[in-house]
């Protein structure tokens, strides 16, 4: 009993805080740790499909969402979560567009802004900063929210004058404080300030992706590693935690086990997170339209005990999975996050209504009484034991399938099941990722070969079933 207590009791006490307030009056302590328990939502990677071009009116998987899907998802998201203290909001508000794409793709700046002007109006209908007691806190820069994609092929000055005009529109609406406008603008990180004793840094993570640019030929892209550094350390000095969040998770991707960032700039990265490690409480990130972790191996030289990153799934049933947001609850006095409850919808063609179902809580599935580094690696750990077993056997393994695609084709093909155990593992190279993946078996140079033929860049969207069209297979994510 008491072994399962102190393993629930952030839980229980935040599912039955009220309660417990009253009938511990004269413990202020207590009273003190249940106030500060709170409860945020985060949304991400909307991909505003505004064509014609699409099956039913919620769309399907393999589709960017329709506007009544994006609607139906926010409303949802508030009615699932009347106790609201903040949302989060991870950017990717335009719809994916490439030529031959049947919707007038590739678009242009002005297409994708005023898409991006009606995903984020959409969006404020239901969460409006102003109705929640610390707001909401965007990245607004996701890769789609440039055109083309990823900005490929921008310069920087070209990048700024966009940004200019993309900060202008959405602040007609959102009215950003000044220094968050100002370093909107330049492309440069900023502090949401949560409470007094804890921030988040919104930093923007599109010109650190191979597809803006092949080459990392800038040190410190618009002096980003620098706003870093220094907001860091001032928030050391006030004592207070922070969140780093941003839209490309600079870490491998699961889709196929490239570096999401050139590896010069997660180098960077970890060294600033490595220093500031016992300020920084999580690393929050979207962009994959899965619900993700990261974690360094235990002793790992470069990062050793720093924060988890918490990837979010999207809301674009895109790439194969289904509709999802997460609710957390958090202790605003440390930062901690003590769990994620997240929600999905079976998207099918032609429905008329949705059903949105939890899809996973951490600390039920997970028995995760708190999203932390020693916490999340032991999940790792029991995950990866779990792949010696036989398939009915491996529990944790079939829970964290069904979290990654949205409860959406959950494979039983064991090296596909181990990639995605290996993806937990906050590794910078390629060559790490796929060490992990084929490390009990014999030849690794002709297993490198099936796995990346297995589950290459898009491939494992097939596993799916997903009816994905050619010209999407040729279009990279
Ligand atoms: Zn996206
Ligand atoms: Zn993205």
């Amino acid at each position: 009993m008491l072994v399962w207590l102190k393993q629930y009791w952030p839980v229980l006490f935040a599912s039955v805080g009220c309660v417990f307030v009253f009938k511990n009056k004269f413990n202020a302590e207590v009273e003190l740790f249940i106030s500060d328990i709170k409860h945020f939502v985060t949304l991400t990677d909307t991909h505003l499909n505004v064509s014609n071009g699409h099956i039913g009116i919620f769309g399907m998987r393999g589709q960017d969402s329709t506007i009544k899907l994006l609607e139906n998802t926010l409303y949802n998201a508030r009615a699932l979560n009347p106790s609201l203290s903040a949302f989060f909001y991870l950017g990717d508000s335009a719809v994916h567009s490439w030529a031959g794409d049947f919707i007038g793709g590739p678009l242009s700046d002005s297409q994708v802004l005023d898409i991006v002007d009606v995903s984020l109006s959409t969006l404020q209908k239901y969460f409006s900063p102003n109705d929640f007691e610390y707001g909401g806190i965007f990245t607004l820069f996701g890769n789609n929210d440039y055109a083309p994609d990823y900005a490929s092929g921008k310069n920087e000055l070209e990048l700024l004058s966009y940004t200019d005009s993309l900060v202008n529109r959405i602040n007609a609406t959102n009215h950003f404080k000044t220094e968050a406008v100002v370093a909107l603008k330049q492309l440069s990180c900023y502090e949401a300030i949560i409470t007094p004793k804890l921030s988040a840094i919104v930093i923007n993570t599109v010109f650190y992706s191979p597809l803006y640019s092949e080459n990392a030929s800038v040190t410190d892209p618009f002096g980003q590693f620098n706003c870093m550094a220094r907001t860091l350390s001032q928030l050391k000095e006030r004592g207070a935690k922070v969140y780093v969040v941003g839209h490309i998770p600079p870490a491998c991707s699961s889709f196929d086990g490239n570096p999401q960032w050139h590896e010069v700039y997660i180098s960077q990265y970890v060294r600033l997170i490595a220093e500031f490690k016992d300020i920084i409480v999580a690393q929050l990130y979207g962009h994959t339209h899965r619900n993700e972790y990261r974690i360094t191996k235990p002793g790992d030289e470069r990062c050793d005990d720093c924060p988890p990153m918490i990837i979010f799934g999207g809301i674009s049933p895109i790439f194969g999975n289904n509709p999802t947001f997460s609710s957390w609850n958090v202790n605003v006095s440390s930062g901690i996050i003590l769990g994620i409850k997240a929600f999905y919808a079976q998207l099918e063609p032609n429905l008329n209504e949705l059903n949105w179902l939890e899809l996973l809580e951490t600390s039920k599935d997970f028995q995760l009484p708190q999203l932390t580094t020693p916490y999340l690696q032991e999940l790792s750990r029991t995950m990866m034991n779990e792949l010696e077993l036989d398939i009915l056997k491996q529990n944790m393994v079939s829970k964290y399938l069904k979290y990654v695609h949205s409860n959406s084709g959950i494979s039983s093909d064991s090296l596909v099941r181990r990639w995605y155990v290996c993806s937990t593992f906050w590794v910078q190279t390629k060559q790490e990722f796929l060490d992990c993946t084929t490390k009990f078996l014999p030849n690794l140079s002709e297993n490198i070969l099936f796995l990346e033929k297995k589950i290459g860049p898009l491939g494992d969207h097939l596993l799916y079933g997903a009816k994905l069209t050619d010209e999407f297979l040729l279009h990279k994510h």
